[in-house]
């Protein structure tokens, strides 16, 4: 609908700021505000004055300028004044926190002449926050791959440069040429594992779970791996069962992925221990080490994708840096929570929920 007529009152007369055009920009999902063609502010609507955090008062009777001090925005809407034409562009603001809005001066046009100019900021800050998580993410998992195929490529090239003949190093070759395809498996199961939960395909099947019995069993799948490392894992419970109301694959794998750390990330013969108790009617486990810790600074970010402390020791133990983000997906489709304590050089405890049997 051409936007001059809608702002004409019920007389016929063109009202830039009469109460059809406060009802018009009451109604808008997005911030707008109305000027006259010498600046002077003549309307507006509560998302406009909610982004630039001010109030009627402060801008009413002032001009464009006066109010907002934008200049990308006042170069904007001398142009549609000027030319009569349409400008968009994309600005940011830092209100404060960045925020990034489509701005879109449109001239009020009325019998070939332009009278104001109407402005709408649509907030986009959170398409744009995506595409950069998109771009971050495409850009992490190249490099994760380029890491093990680069090491197979050079394997391979000195396997068929004459390595090939000599029975020591071909096994040494082979093996380790084995390891990076392992790791390249383990890398594209976490991601489409990842992919996924995110999507919604792996919602939780619920069934009750004993949450003490399912710790027993994670541990005595891990003790292996931890004998190796003369670390022990201990179960410490204060009741005999507690019923939880979880999808079982998915709690043993949350489970198995924290252990799998407690024991990785642990020193050559420290404890792993496992506490289950019950809490404001919800399962809470608590998986502590006596490992390397995590600094104030990392701990906030550990649950981030592919973020590590330490990348090449989480390589070289056959870490992804998938798995903590996959632990905190699973759980929050539980409705629980996860989180950890930790202090650098003593250890870590983590943590979650998860609802119980009603
Ligand atoms: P990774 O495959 O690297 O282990 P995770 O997502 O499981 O990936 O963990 C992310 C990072 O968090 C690890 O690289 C490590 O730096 C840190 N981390 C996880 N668990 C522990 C722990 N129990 N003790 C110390 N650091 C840990």
């Amino acid at each position: 609908m051409n936007l001059a007529r809608r702002f004409k009152n019920s007389k016929g007369n063109f009202s830039l700021n009469g109460p059809l055009a406060e009802v018009i920009l009451s109604a808008m999902a997005d911030a707008a505000l109305v000027v006259d063609r010498d600046h002077k502010i003549a309307a507006f609507n509560a998302g406009f004055l909610k982004i630039f955090r001010k109030s009627s008062s402060d801008i009413l009777g002032q001009t464009f300028e006066e109010a907002f001090r934008h200049p990308i925005l006042t170069n904007m809407l001398c142009l549609a004044l000027a030319q009569g034409r349409k400008q968009c562009r994309e600005i940011h603001l830092f209100v404060p926190g960045d925020f990034a809005f489509e701005a879109s001066m449109l001239p009020l046009i009325r019998q070939a002449k332009v009278e104001g100019a109407l402005l709408i900021l649509l907030d986009i800050t959170r398409l744009r926050q995506l595409e950069e998580m998109r771009r971050d993410f495409v850009a992490n998992v190249s490099h994760e791959l380029r890491t093990p195929l680069a090491s197979i490529k050079a394997l391979t090239e000195t396997l068929l440069d004459g390595a090939l003949e000599e029975r020591g190093p071909r096994g040494e070759f082979v093996q380790a040429i084995k390891e990076d395809a392992d790791r390249l498996g383990h890398l594209v199961d976490d991601l489409l594992d990842l992919e996924a939960i995110e999507s919604g395909k792996r919602s939780p099947r619920w069934e009750y779970v004993d949450l003490i019995q399912a710790a027993r069993q994670a541990a005595d799948k891990m003790r292996n791996l931890a004998a190796k490392r003369q670390v022990t894992i201990r179960v410490e419970a204060e009741n005999n069962g507690i019923c939880a109301r979880a999808d079982k694959e998915q709690l043993d794998q949350v489970l198995i992925n924290l252990l799998d750390n407690a024991v990785k990330y642990n020193l050559d013969g420290g404890r792993v221990t496992i506490r289950i108790h019950e809490q404001d009617g919800w399962g809470r486990v608590e998986i502590q080490d006596t490992g390397v810790g995590i600094s104030t600074e990392d701990a906030p970010r550990i649950f981030e994708r592919f973020y590590r402390v330490d990348k090449a020791r989480s390589r070289e133990l056959g870490g992804t840096g998938l798995g903590l983000s996959i632990v905190k997906h699973l759980i929050e489709a539980h409705g629980g929570q996860v989180g950890v304590m930790s202090e650098l050089g003593r250890g870590s405890m983590f943590h979650f929920t998860v609802p119980l049997k009603k």
